[in-house]
């Protein structure tokens, strides 16, 4: 996750940042996910799977449903593969 601290927002330098957030730095520097260290293909930090993992997550959180054609926001890179077994949880009564 992006958490902005100020102390590793210094370009280039990691002095004071985390072990974590060391970690995470290579791996996206070497082109690989920052959470799983698996090879990243359509997003600049996660993989496809953690990508839409995290999707997945804030949209349940916030009680969204997925984004569709004509609605608001741009559309994700990567669609969501399965469409009944996420949505399932979070679908509202639609009328
Ligand atoms: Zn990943």
């Amino acid at each position: 996750m992006r958490t902005a601290r100020a102390r590793t927002r210094v370009r280039g330098k990691l002095n004071g940042a985390s072990r974590q957030a060391r970690w995470q730095a290579a791996r996206v520097a070497e082109g690989c996910c920052a959470q799983c260290g698996k090879r990243r293909r359509h997003y600049p930090r996660l993989c496809d799977v953690c990508a839409m993992a995290v999707r997945r997550r804030n949209r349940e959180r916030a009680g969204n449903s997925p984004w569709r054609p004509g609605g608001p926001g741009r559309p994700p890179i990567i669609r969501d593969r399965v469409r009944g077994s996420g949505s399932s949880r979070t679908a509202r009564g639609r009328s």
